[in-house]
């Protein structure tokens, strides 16, 4: 869907998957503007498919585009072209435990021109493919490596909006991270060092020993994620305790050290919820051993799973039913 500041948002259209045509001078190409969301549809037992909280994405989108002087869509546009390609795409959409067909939706500023402003023209497209797992090995633990050296974002920057420039700033730490044999990056704060922001591509919760959750709160810096937020509320409806507050490394580690802390996991669309096993740093590591994956993780796992491939009660009313079964 294309948007000019003169028209607007322009009939949407279903094309075939194939290479776009661009101008060399095209704005995104030389300033990155642009934003981006990811969400799954899922197929269950008798056949459905459905997507989860595909609204979410289309309020996130519209906060990234915001930041990124980008255009806001209407949030049905967007819902109509997330369920207009999955329908179209459904033999695409897997079956089994953690298959689904990924979708990517994403804003870029199309404008062709070289000095720096924000461009009048946009367009909005949807693309999709089958994913599996996004770490190998299930719900196996991850080790994940602290990034002293370098910052995802800093204050009054990008960080809470999903932006591609977040992540192109987020590539070389993940090698780093890869090259210590971790699978994800854990940033901090870059004005206060010891406070825990979140992973390159996922947020991360802390479990306490009395069942307390514990996540970083929505200081600007971090991208709000929806599973973050769907996992607060399942633990709330459960009785859990949930504490969105500052937390530090040294709080982790203590936690540990003193038995208060049991457990942690890292949770997105695509991680869905992975259990933290280690977390490794230059001068030190925290090693959660046969902890982990702990009873927490794996509750909350399996309500939030259970809810996307049908097995539990959408009681929330986060599934949108895409193709009937
Ligand atoms: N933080 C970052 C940096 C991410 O890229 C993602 C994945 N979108 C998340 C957190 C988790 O967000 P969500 O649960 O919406 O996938």
């Amino acid at each position: 869907i294309v948007w000019t500041k003169e028209d607007g948002w322009q009939q949407p259209e279903l094309l075939p998957y194939g290479p776009i045509q661009m101008d060399p001078a095209s704005s995104v190409l030389h300033y990155g503007q642009e934003v981006f969301e990811g969400l799954k549809a899922y197929r269950r037992e008798d056949g459905s498919i459905v997507t989860f909280r595909p609204d979410e994405n289309a309020k996130r989108l519209n906060d990234s585009a915001r930041r990124l002087a980008l255009p806001e869509i209407p949030v049905e546009l967007f819902v109509a072209a997330v369920r207009e390609l999955v329908a179209a795409d459904a033999e695409w959409v897997p079956r089994g435990a953690d298959q689904t067909l990924y979708l990517r939706p994403f804003m870029i500023a199309d404008e062709s021109f070289l000095g720096v402003r924000s461009a009048e023209r946009a367009r909005f497209m949807v693309i999709a493919s089958p994913a599996g797992p996004y770490f190998s090995g299930g719900v196996k633990p991850v080790s994940i490596w602290l990034s002293q050296q370098y910052a995802r974002a800093g204050r009054g920057g990008t960080g809470a909006a999903k932006c591609g420039g977040n992540y192109a700033a987020s590539l070389l730490p993940q090698n780093e991270a890869a090259a210590q044999g971790c699978q994800q990056v854990l940033f901090t704060d870059s004005a206060t060092p010891d406070t825990i922001d979140e992973l390159g591509g996922m947020n991360l919760f802390l479990v306490r020993a009395d069942g307390t959750l514990l996540t970083p709160q929505l200081n600007g810096n971090i991208l709000e994620g929806i599973t973050r937020k769907s996992l607060i509320e399942l633990a709330r409806d459960r009785g859990m305790a949930v504490e969105e507050r500052e937390l530090t490394v040294s709080e982790w580690r203590a936690g540990v050290a003193d038995g208060s802390i049991t457990e942690a996991f890292a949770c997105g669309t695509a991680a869905v919820i992975t259990p933290i096993g280690q977390l490794k740093a230059t001068d030190f590591t925290i090693d959660f051993g046969a902890a982990a994956p702990g009873p927490t993780t794996l509750a909350l796992r399996e309500e939030l799973t259970g809810i996307q491939f049908g097995t539990r009660a959408d009681t929330h009313g986060w599934l949108d039913l895409v193709v009937k079964g």
